[in-house]
């Protein structure tokens, strides 16, 4: 038995039913789990480990990432890949990636689990498509576990190349029937479907250009075989993307999805910036989520989602980050407030999304996209994964009138204190499970190695 004990709280962003925001707070939490929240008068005055916020820190549920691809952290900032929508960007990168080797997996799975960490973010999901070489996704999950984040691993996969009408050169796709078996036996391995669970299985066929309406469907029917285990692909992402869509199956991404049963409450699909209104009612009808990408869909010029509307009719959405060659930032809080920008810039409307309301995106969306009931909020029950935001920080100066707010208002791209399943991952701002120096050069030398080769 342990005891967490965080005190002298200026303002606890609780993300409960109510919304309640608490100012003199406390929160103890035993065993990774929150027990007690409330006023400081209200709860024990120790612990094991007492954490004094001294009345300067904000504390709020972490932040969910719906949507990354950890491994293009090695493919940053590619001059040939800068200036390319979507399928050019692709496929300028597609043969870089197909250098890719276990020790880039593993360097690269660090390197963004301690960006995201750092930026406040506490559960990632991740999509790893492409297998070449010796990489596998079971390095990915070592590494993340090493650095310590709550870790949704997406089994993703390619099996229609060039030759047979896909986007992805044939060299970089898998056989159907190898996906299926690896993704099982995936599964069996590292699905954990406990609550608070650290680990949990996703099947992540890649996208409609990339795999076979049959691979879709199996990969579903073997993931509802297993509890807990969910689907996600790539949908709508770019006018392209449509087209591909209504020229190969004749039906729009919406229509495509339903076809091959993917809408549901385990699925959730990246981007959507082209979801038409049917497919926005299709999504609501069945509550499958959506992961809204704004920096990557600015950086491909894809377009802005139609995030109002998504959430209007119902439909669960959560903030990703997108993978780190098309965003190529690694930065949770700054995401955040690149949602609420682009929605107003989207609607020419000052009032489409509140500050408030980009937060919830970023926590309670997340949380509900990744089928999870026991993180995005502070409250007793709960998996004690938390971030303090120091608010006596420059960035913050003069934003005292509503600090909540000011968390997407002003620039916050960095936490303080950031804890996970109650332990603490991040220490006055520094990372306590990795040395950040030696991971930068090892992704520099591994990043330079499969541009060079
Ligand atoms: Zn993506």
């Amino acid at each position: 038995m342990s005891t967490l004990l965080v005190r002298n709280i200026h303002t606890l962003v609780t993300m409960n039913a109510v919304r309640e925001e608490i100012k003199g707070a406390a929160m103890l939490v035993r065993d990774g789990v929150i027990e007690e929240v409330g006023r400081g008068a209200d709860l024990p005055t120790t612990a094991e480990e007492v954490l004094d916020l001294k009345g300067r820190h904000l504390v709020m549920p972490g932040l969910v990432n719906t949507h990354h691809h950890f491994y293009q952290t090695l493919t940053r900032a590619i001059p040939a890949a800068q200036n390319a929508d979507l399928f050019g960007w692709l496929k300028s990168l597609y043969p870089i990636w197909a250098r890719l080797t276990a020790e880039g997996v593993r360097a690269s799975a660090q390197m963004c689990a301690a960006e995201l960490i750092l930026s406040g973010c506490t559960t990632a999901s991740d999509h790893l498509y492409i297998f070449p070489n010796d990489a596998t996704l079971d390095d990915e999950i070592r590494a993340v576990q090493d650095i310590g984040l709550r870790f949704h691993a997406s089994r993703g996969s390619m099996s229609v190349g060039a030759s047979q009408g896909g986007l992805p050169p044939d060299s970089v796709v898998e056989n159907e029937s190898e996906i299926l078996r690896d993704s099982q036996r995936l599964i069996d391995e590292w699905h954990d479907n406990r609550r608070y669970s650290m680990t949990r299985m996703t099947l992540a066929p890649c996208s409609p250009f990339s795999v076979s309406p049959a691979l879709m469907r199996e990969s579903a029917a073997l993931a509802r075989s297993y509890a807990g285990v969910r689907l996600h692909t790539h949908l709508a992402e770019s006018k392209s993307d449509v087209d591909y869509s209504v020229a190969t199956f004749g039906m729009t991404p919406g229509r495509y999805a339903e076809s091959v049963g993917w809408l549901g409450p385990d699925v959730w699909h990246a981007h959507c910036v082209w979801l038409d209104d049917s497919g926005i009612a299709a999504f609501a009808r069945t509550a499958t989520g959506v992961a809204h990408c704004p920096c990557s869909n600015m950086r491909l010029a894809s377009g802005f989602a139609p995030v109002r509307k998504l959430r209007q009719a119902g439909v669960p959405v959560g903030l990703g980050t997108d993978g780190a060659a098309s965003n190529d930032a690694t930065n949770l809080f700054r995401e955040t407030r690149q949602a609420f920008l682009s929605a107003r810039v989207r609607d020419l409307d000052a009032a489409a999304m509140t500050a408030h309301a980009a937060l919830e995106i970023a926590t309670l969306g997340g949380a509900r996209v990744l089928g999870r009931d026991d993180i995005g909020c502070l409250a007793p029950g709960m998996a004690a994964d938390f971030i303090c935001i120091d608010l006596d920080r420059p960035e913050l100066a003069g934003a005292c009138h509503d600090p909540v707010a000011a968390l997407v208002l002003c620039d916050v791209g960095s936490v303080n204190y950031s804890f996970i399943n109650g332990r603490r991952l991040v220490d006055q701002g520094q990372l306590t499970t990795a040395e950040l120096p030696r991971l930068v050069e090892t992704v520099n030398r591994l990043a330079a190695h499969m541009v060079q080769a």
